[in-house]
């Protein structure tokens, strides 16, 4: 694939390491390339970062044709930059374009935008342990026209943000809010799909949560309101009397990448781990009798975010006393030790560029 590459004229520089935040900087390019029905994919060009100019009537305005994909770029202590599983969030990206009715891009175009883009952009990852460069690859349907259909035409882009340590304080337990009223997804819909509109309907449960104090939601399947699906925005497991259980992917629940890495790790460390429904009264039962040793959320972002306490039904539970448990621990030191090029990285997860 070629590239077209326009350099910025005014260069920045990354902002002191320990201001980034997340998602608020961002570097001076951006990747884009055009799509449109017979012709492809075509003219894939790297721009200086700045405003996009679409017409008023593009359909992602009015009908919400967006996917998108989240990754980092880590910098090792010798100076590597690397990413964790590319191609994992490349064909999660087509499987979500395949949902939406959104174009399919070829697999090694996509690895050679990420890799073209961040190697331009490499001045730009962090260099403290916990910090990376975050990537945001995502698609939306463009067509300037208000007819429902499947697009035409769709825009492809990436942009990246140096972000700081997602535990730049430590890692502390998350108090978490069982919802019982709004759901996130259903079977045959959009739960397996990361598309910004799941993201836009989760937001008042997730508003209501945060005005009792609290983080995130646990979000129930949306059928029986019974079966445990995801917390906030991220997968979640469990540690119930010795085993390691995580709600099976139904179909409504997103194929998380970390999810998927941290069965991985588990199994290889020996743990029993069990995909299956887990029912909100399964939960309550274990975190009434202690059988609930440990609770954690996956995702890119935190890697794992141990959960300290469940709020349901009025009454407040405490998992571990509150405090990160040791599976939690473990999984966070091996994950991130590999990202990182602390530890040696035997499952070969890790894909170089430069
Ligand atoms: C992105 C995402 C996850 C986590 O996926 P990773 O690949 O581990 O980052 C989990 N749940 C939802 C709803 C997501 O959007």
């Amino acid at each position: 694939m070629e590239i077209k590459i326009t350099k910025a004229q005014n260069k920045t520089t990354l902002p002191e390491e320990s201001t980034l935040g997340f998602g608020k900087v961002f570097t001076d390019h951006m990747f884009i390339m055009d799509y449109e029905m017979g012709k492809g994919w075509h003219n894939a060009r790297i721009v200086p970062f700045g405003y996009l100019s679409i017409h008023p009537a593009s359909t992602v305005l009015h009908y919400g044709s967006e996917i998108f994909e989240g990754l980092k770029a880590y910098r090792t202590e010798s100076g590597e930059i690397r990413l964790f599983r590319p191609m994992e969030n490349i064909r999660r990206m087509n499987a979500s374009a395949d949902r939406m009715c959104l174009p399919k891009i070829d697999e090694n175009d996509f690895l050679e935008a990420l890799t073209t883009f961040v190697e331009l952009e490499k001045d730009f990852v962090p260099h403290s342990f916990g910090t990376s460069l975050y990537l945001r690859p995502y698609m939306f349907g463009n067509d300037e026209t208000l007819g429902v259909h499947t697009v035409h035409k769709a825009t492809f882009m990436i942009i990246a943000s140096p972000s700081g340590s997602y535990y730049a304080e430590g890692i502390n337990p998350v108090k978490i809010l069982i919802e019982s009223e709004d759901v996130r997804a259903v079977k045959g819909g959009t739960g397996a799909v990361k598309c910004g509109g799941n993201y836009a309907a989760s937001n008042r449960a997730g508003e209501k949560a945060a005005q009792k104090g609290y983080s995130q939601v646990l979000w129930l399947d949306g059928v029986h309101r019974k079966y445990i699906e995801e917390v906030g925005a991220m997968n979640v497991m469990f540690k119930i009397n010795g085993e390691i259980v995580t709600p099976e992917l139904t179909g409504s629940i997103l194929p998380g990448i970390t999810r998927k890495s941290c069965i991985e790790v588990l199994k290889k460390m020996g743990y029993k781990v069990s995909e299956r429904l887990i029912s909100v009264d399964e939960l309550i039962e274990a975190l009434k009798t202690g059988k609930l040793e440990e609770a954690w959320g996956c995702g890119t972002a935190a890697v794992v975010s141990p959960i300290g306490r469940f709020y349901y039904n009025d009454v407040e539970y405490d998992v571990n006393n509150g405090q990160i448990g040791e599976v939690t621990q473990k999984l966070y030191d091996t994950l991130t030790g590999i990202q990182w090029g602390k530890l040696s990285d035997d499952f070969g997860w890790i894909y170089k560029i430069c």
